[in-house]
């Protein structure tokens, strides 16, 4: 008992500790903004593709677009965990050139693409906005250019890369500038953090999303959203924002990308306990062959004995017993 009673301090003291450490983490990363908002709830985009070109791929086009899509999902994530509902009166109008731009009008972001930004750089993407003088509103269009190669011209990004490098890029058309740290509280890659923490093309990256100090600073930037009469006045100054205490930071990941995760881990517990369950088998049945084998040989080894105990004696001596008579 002696022996229990400070333990049970130290882990008492382990629990008060933990969330406190948690907290110091969340609040150690911060995110600055643009200084400027869009001042129509429906922002639009014209995504350009690029036609006849070896280094473009088709379905760069859609990766853009699945990019913006995943922003308005991950926005209904965390307005269901920590409010700011009127986020999702935030809409995003896509178009492609060519097929449909006359539905984004004059467009608020144009999308373009190019093979690479050069050694020069170490870019993958690149969003050009324009802040109306004194008035923290966005001057359409803003321009976001992404490079379909890394910059040293090797390797072309995948799908999963484009997305990824996509969503970074719509962070800033949104008024998002770099978060300080790579990696959130649930050790995912913090989406607006300046570097591209994969590497370009291995086909194992994973999706990256906003997260929720992202959130945190667009409910900010967007909070006229919430007034019935819509924008008026001038938007916030560019401004520095950290999780306050009821935020864990984490990335926010759309649901049917949370359940097709979990689904995936069942699906890789089942595999293991599979292989565990085979393994354990495969032992069992070696142990029971080693069983037999050696139960065989001590029944060999008896008969052998009992054998040589019937054997009658040498025949010699009756031998010799018949030549002396
Ligand atoms: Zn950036």
């Amino acid at each position: 008992m002696r022996v229990l009673f400070p333990l049970g301090i130290l882990l008492l003291l382990t629990i008060w500790f933990n969330p406190a450490s948690n907290a110091h983490a969340a609040t150690s990363a911060e995110i600055p903004t643009e200084g400027g908002t869009w001042t129509n709830p429906t922002i639009t985009i014209v995504i350009t593709p690029v036609s006849n070109m070896p280094w473009f791929k088709a379905s760069y086009t859609y990766d853009v677009n699945y990019a913006i899509a995943r922003w308005a999902k991950s926005i209904i994530v965390y307005t269901d965990a920590y409010g700011s509902y009127y986020l999702r009166k935030l809409s995003f109008v896509t178009c492609v050139s060519g097929v449909n731009d006359t539905l984004c009008g004059t467009p608020d972001i144009r999308v373009q693409f190019i093979q690479s930004f050069g050694s020069e750089s170490a870019g993958l993407g690149l969003t050009s906005v324009r802040i109306q003088q004194n008035s923290g509103i966005f001057a359409a269009p803003t321009t976001t250019t992404l490079a379909t190669y890394d910059p040293t011209n090797t390797t072309q990004l995948t799908d999963t890369d484009m997305i990824n490098i996509a969503s970074h890029e719509f962070g800033h058309a949104l008024g998002l500038n770099h978060a300080t740290v790579s990696v959130t509280g649930d050790g995912t890659f913090e989406l607006m953090f300046l570097s591209y923490g994969q590497a370009v093309g291995n086909p194992r990256n994973s999706l990256e999303s906003p997260s929720t100090l992202d959130m945190y600073a667009l409910a900010n930037i967007y909070d006229w959203v919430s007034n019935p009469s819509g924008f008026s006045g001038t938007g916030h100054s560019a401004t520095i924002y950290s999780l306050p205490p009821g935020i864990a930071y984490a990335s926010e990941y759309p649901y049917a990308e949370q359940i097709q995760s979990l689904q995936n881990s069942i699906n890789q517990m089942r595999l293991e306990i599979l292989i565990v369950a085979v393994v354990a088998g495969l032992l069992l049945a070696v142990a029971l062959a080693l069983g037999i084998l050696m139960a065989r040989k001590k029944h060999v080894q008896a008969q052998t004995e009992s054998w040589q105990i019937v054997v009658p004696p040498a025949p010699a001596e009756v031998f010799s017993f018949l030549l002396l008579r």
